[in-house]
């Protein structure tokens, strides 16, 4: 039969890797909601939509032909025939999202398609900030992985390297979290959502303890 695994966390849980590593353990397909998120964000960048205008910011994101690999293995993330798997990662985006992310009428046309994803998959580990409560709160498997602000800064600091301050990457941090709490509430387990406290785990940890959940 089916089965949905929905996990949440803020930015720098690290809950990218671990739950691709989970679903390549598990033969799972993948799903990541951030880099629809992202996508919709280049597109926007790339068309010069007027991030005030929310209704032009709505239209562009229904409009972005957007598609994304959900294997494990292969991430690829393409807007029409533009593969933006990095170009999505650059700090630019990152730092316009959040005008996608707060936008309702974008989260609707996203969230309607990461349903639509999941319907599609057999099994599949979907992450996000808001999947155990929004997207798919009937998954089998509901998880809220959560590190401590030092272990999700240290952790951001490696994936960046040592280009920035530790003030700036703080900064950038902390912001987007109250920029995302705004959009989607992640920093309390829902009803029914375990929490996966990772700040004093190894990666391997993380992922044998998230991969237990799912076996159990
Ligand atoms: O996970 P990642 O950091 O790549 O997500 C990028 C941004 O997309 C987040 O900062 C957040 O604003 C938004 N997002 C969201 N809901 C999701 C996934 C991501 O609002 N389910």
């Amino acid at each position: 039969g089916r089965l949905v695994v929905a996990v949440d966390g803020p930015s720098g849980s690290g809950k990218s890797s671990v739950c691709r590593a989970a679903a390549r353990r598990l033969g799972a397909e993948y799903l990541d909601t951030g880099a629809m998120y992202r996508a919709a964000t280049w597109y926007c960048l790339e068309t010069g939509v007027d991030f005030d205008d929310e209704s032009a910011v709505a239209v562009a994101v229904e409009e972005t032909p957007l598609s994304l690999s959900t294997d494990p293995d292969h991430q690829k993330v393409w807007v029409g025939e533009s593969d933006v798997t990095h170009a999505i990662r650059e700090s630019r985006i990152s730092e316009a999202v959040s005008a996608v992310a707060t936008n309702r009428q974008a989260r609707s046309v996203l969230i309607a398609e990461q349903r639509r994803l999941i319907d599609a998959a057999g099994f599949v580990i979907a992450e996000g900030r808001d999947i155990t409560t929004v997207v798919a709160p009937d998954a089998q498997v509901r998880v809220l992985l959560t590190a401590s602000a030092e272990a999700r800064l240290a952790r951001r600091g490696a994936e960046l390297g040592g280009g920035q301050s530790a003030e700036a990457l703080q900064r950038q941090v902390i912001e987007r979290d109250v920029r995302d709490s705004a959009a989607a509430n992640f920093t309390e387990a829902a009803d029914g959502v375990a929490v996966l406290d990772s700040s004093e785990l190894s990666f391997e940890e993380t992922v044998d303890s998230l991969v237990g959940r799912i076996e159990s």
